[in-house]
């Protein structure tokens, strides 16, 4: 038997209703901030993610499918492609690419899967989907302000509030910028050295590579020491304080509650200032629901001009099971099964059903070689609301048997009355 790959899934309904639920509530909320949709490539060239997401994390360096493709008639060798890990690379590509820049300020949102080869759990997946947020532009455009850190965060309190996500916390801080954390980095390398040698193996490689990554590190015998280590929120100069304090206080005016935490850090030169997670407790190990940050760089470091933004990715598949709880409440069922009886009636009953589907009602149209108690069965097993038996007799006399698949009661109810009398039983 051909079985899905390791680390992918299928999503079966139920589920589904659950996903578009997610997806419906976030271009809503998506709208009214105005942003609007943006669909890049799910397989980009190699470099693109070397350099947008860096070298040294743990993405590129071991958990990518790259891929070379096929031999190029114009050299002995394919070009490598990797499936994306992730869909900011790949968002300031193409603001690059088409000149977005000359639009003044863009928000953009994007929604659909990512493959990164992680090691598969619950919450963790090879093909995962993620919802995600840029707002980018040139600095004239207002794209620096912490106005829009402090607006993208709030759309998503917003968002989660309304998915009815119960206890979310926001963990907030600021990692500064480039010459910030050139001081700090200097300062952590010092502090590290003398304790290097009792951290995990990969504590011994971040330090030489990227000490901020250490605090990535959840092993626990490693904690009390980095608990002791300096912290950014001490390296910052004056404008990347106030762009922070900035932020926040337009968080407290508008209610949205937040949590500092200075070890929340991202640790390529061109992360910059905000960096923001949402963790959920009843998710486990793997609680971050979303994350994201400011990336006044990343332009630059792609060839492109300056163009700061600040961006999250929610993953999808952890907020549905955080909801998961709640699923019954927006899985819906249909409101009738229209049950044709006997042999010609498929045609009369498709055409009662298009009538009804027309009022807005969900309708399971069954087969006329059914007999009666297959077909009550069938609307039982389908969750309908009520079932409408479609014989000869009836389509003659244009009165039809409502049965309430509830109640069990049953009533005949005039063609032209059905819709209204099952909608007032929504
Ligand atoms: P990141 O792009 O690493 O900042 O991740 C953003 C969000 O995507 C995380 O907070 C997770 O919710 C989700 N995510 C990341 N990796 C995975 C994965 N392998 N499986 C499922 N969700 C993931």
């Amino acid at each position: 038997m051909i079985k899905a790959i390791r680390g992918t899934r299928d999503l079966l309904p139920p589920e589904t209703v659950l996903w578009n639920f997610v997806e419906a509530a976030a271009r809503d909320v998506f709208r009214q901030y105005n942003f609007q949709e943006i669909r890049t490539p799910i397989f980009e060239a190699t470099e693109l993610f070397a350099r947008g997401v860096g070298e040294d994390t743990d993405i590129v360096s071991k958990e990518m499918y790259t891929f070379e493709d096929r031999t190029r008639a114009d050299s002995d060798k394919g070009q490598s492609l990797t499936l994306r890990p992730e869909n900011t690379a790949g968002v300031v590509r193409a603001y690059i690419e088409h000149n977005l820049g000359e639009r003044g300020l863009n928000k953009l949102f994007y929604i659909g899967p990512q493959f990164r080869r992680e090691r598969p759990q619950k919450g963790r997946y090879r093909q995962f989907y993620q919802i995600g947020a840029e707002v980018i532009g040139p600095p004239t455009a207002g794209s620096e302000s912490p106005a829009r850190d402090a607006e993208i965060l709030e759309m998503l309190a917003v968002l989660l509030d309304r998915l009815g996500v119960a206890n979310w916390t926001l963990l907030l801080n600021s990692v500064g910028c480039f010459d910030d954390r050139q001081r700090y980095n200097q300062a952590l390398r010092k502090a590290l050295e003398p304790v290097i040698g009792q951290m995990c193996e990969d504590c011994q490689r971040r330090a030489a590579t990227n000490p901020l990554r250490v605090f990535d590190c959840k092993v626990p015998e490693d904690q009390p020491i980095i608990d002791k280590l300096p912290r950014i929120s001490q390296y910052l100069d004056e404008p990347c304080r106030e762009h922070f304090a900035e932020v926040q206080a337009i968080l407290m005016a508008v209610g949205v509650p937040f949590v500092l935490n200075d070890r929340l850090v991202r640790g390529l030169d061109y992360y910059t200032r905000t960096a923001f997670e949402f963790t959920h407790g009843a998710l486990g190990a793997q609680n971050a629901i979303l994350g994201g940050g400011r990336y006044d760089g990343l332009s630059e470091a792609l060839g492109g001009p300056k163009a700061p933004g600040i961006g999250f990715a929610i993953g999808e598949d952890r907020l549905v099971l955080s909801l998961q709880e709640s699923a019954d409440a927006v899985v819906k069922k249909p409101d009738a099964y229209v049950a044709p009886l006997g042999a010609g009636m498929n045609r009369p009953a498709a055409g009662l059903a298009r009538e009804l589907r027309q009022h807005d009602l969900i309708i399971e149209l069954g087969d006329e070689s059914f007999r009666l108690k297959k077909s009550l069965e069938t609307a039982t097993k389908v969750g309908a609301r009520f079932a409408i038996i479609v014989g000869e007799n009836e389509i003659a006399s244009g009165v039809f048997p409502l049965k309430d698949q509830t109640s069990g009661e049953q009533v005949k109810v005039q063609r032209a009355d059905l819709a209204a009398r099952i909608q007032a039983a929504r």
